[in-house]
């Protein structure tokens, strides 16, 4: 026999989810079609179909902590099969971006970095600060002479603000965030009988989390994509050009702080190759994600703000950082300063919000792959 379910609407979750992009989910008549067309949608309880209902009657409970939202990859195919425009795929996102401001801690900045009233906020609150730190250490100036971004914003202030945020806030939010978030989904995943014990088994889940790893680093889900197979190379460039960045930034802090190597280094060191390798590829990855996006031939997807919030905050993060460097090799002193503060900014912003932002759709739905198998919902390959 059937289960029963005593349904609760949530309206103003309803609304929440068409003002973050959802707002077609009304037109869905249950046909199925996006569940049949979807590239990796499992046999047993496939998706979206089942989470547009949800959707429709504001069941906020069997969204946010679903882990079938976040193993779509938002490829949007089946947004394109749709004979009613419902646009399950971007549905979907705003479920994800939904549940991110849910578990995200604190919460009141999880509900601003997707407000695009704050947007000017967000941006300010950096602003100030360097204003203010630059000015209590006497640096506010540009300075004379050869450039040397060093001169203005000393390595041991940019530290003071981007090491405890790296090493303490992002693991601690995140840690917050997804330890609620994995409650979340097991205790969904135990009513729906998908697990069995009462709390996660965690070396079980952590062998399940490595077996995850090639899936992403090979974006091996995305590349299944067919109707919207283009969006597949600017996510592996961007990922990857991430990657090489880590790499990069990690490398002058052990040359700076453990090898006693100061910079500005030389163009043909490996990891300034490395650096600027990886910002060309950032570069062209986000211009044709945006590319994409605006050209929109079938119109199977809509960009909402909180898509253009990381799409705009990583375009700005990467031209500030090539034009510091070229503005500084050119000599041009009264723009290099305020171009390098400029990336200074954008730099806090990614990290100082990335657990909000879309950004954390990457360790999300990591999460949730790796709890997917871990409940025996997908095998290890
Ligand atoms: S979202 Fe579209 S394709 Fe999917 S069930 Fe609804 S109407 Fe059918
Ligand atoms: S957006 Fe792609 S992955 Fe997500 S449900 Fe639709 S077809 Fe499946």
């Amino acid at each position: 026999m059937a289960d029963s379910y005593l349904v609760e609407p949530d309206v103003k979750f309803v609304k929440q989810l068409k003002a973050m992009g959802g707002d077609t989910l009304k037109k869905c008549y249950q046909c199925a079609t996006c569940s049949v067309v979807c590239p990796i949608s499992p046999e047993e309880r496939p998706f979206p179909r089942k989470e547009m209902i949800a959707a429709q009657w504001g069941l906020k409970d069997k969204l946010v902590g679903n882990m079938d939202v976040w193993l779509c990859h938002q490829c949007n195919d089946c947004s394109t099969y749709c004979p009613r425009g419902a646009r399950p795929g971007d549905v979907l996102n705003a479920v994800r971006g939904m549940s991110i401001t849910e578990y995200a801690w604190p919460s009141w900045l999880g509900r601003i970095v997707q407000d695009w009233r704050f947007f000017w906020l967000l941006l300010a609150i950096p602003v100030a600060f360097f204003l203010v730190l630059l000015g209590a250490t006497g640096y506010l100036k540009i300075p004379d002479g050869e450039i040397e971004f060093a001169k203005f914003f000393p390595t041991l202030l940019v530290d003071i603000v981007f090491v405890p945020l790296a090493t303490l806030w992002l693991p601690v939010t995140f840690g917050i965030g997804l330890s609620r978030f994995i409650s979340a989904i097991h205790k969904n995943a135990v009513a729906e009988g998908k697990a069995k014990r009462k709390d996660v088994n965690v070396p079980d889940f952590l062998k399940s989390l490595v077996c995850t790893v090639p899936t992403v680093l090979g974006h091996s889900k995305f590349s299944q994509c067919t109707a919207n197979k283009d969006r597949y190379v600017p996510h592996l460039l961007v990922f990857y050009s991430f990657i090489g960045l880590f790499v990069v930034t990690n490398a002058f802090f052990v040359a700076l702080y453990i090898l006693q190597v100061p910079g500005p280094y030389a163009q043909w060191n490996p990891f300034k190759i490395l650096a600027n390798v990886s910002a060309i590829a950032l570069l062209v990855g986000v211009i044709m994600m945006i590319r994409n996006r605006i050209g929109n031939k079938d119109n199977a997807s809509k960009t909402s703000y909180f898509d253009w919030y990381l799409l705009l905050l990583v375009l700005g993060l990467v031209l500030t950082g090539g034009l510091s460097e070229l503005t500084r090799l050119a000599h041009l002193t009264t723009v290099a300063y305020p171009i390098y503060f400029a990336h200074l900014v954008f730099v806090f912003c990614l990290f100082a919000y990335l657990p909000y932002s879309k950004l954390a759709h990457l360790v999300y739905r990591t999460v949730a792959m790796a709890y997917s198998r871990y409940a025996g919902r997908e095998p290890c390959e």
